[in-house]
């Protein structure tokens, strides 16, 4: 009896807070993501969720998000 909601694919478009590289990423898979430019773990996605990783030094995240696109398909 589970009526949960099918999940979507969601895609992320963050932007790196050290060199401002933007990219995009689905939010949806399981996994650690990299900046493309300047390899700084950005974010941990777990499945629907997503964990913005932080700079242990300056309790700031390494990246933002600009935009969640949401795509039902
Ligand atoms: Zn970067």
């Amino acid at each position: 009896m589970s009526k949960g909601r099918r999940v979507r694919s969601r895609f992320l478009y963050v932007q790196c807070n050290h060199c401002n590289n933007k990219q995009v990423i689905f939010g949806c898979a399981k996994t650690k993501v990299n900046c493309l430019a300047c390899n700084t773990p950005l974010l941990i996605s777990t499945g629907g969720k997503a964990l913005l990783t932080k700079n242990p030094v300056t309790k700031l995240p390494n990246a933002h998000i600009l935009e969640i696109l949401d795509r039902s398909l």
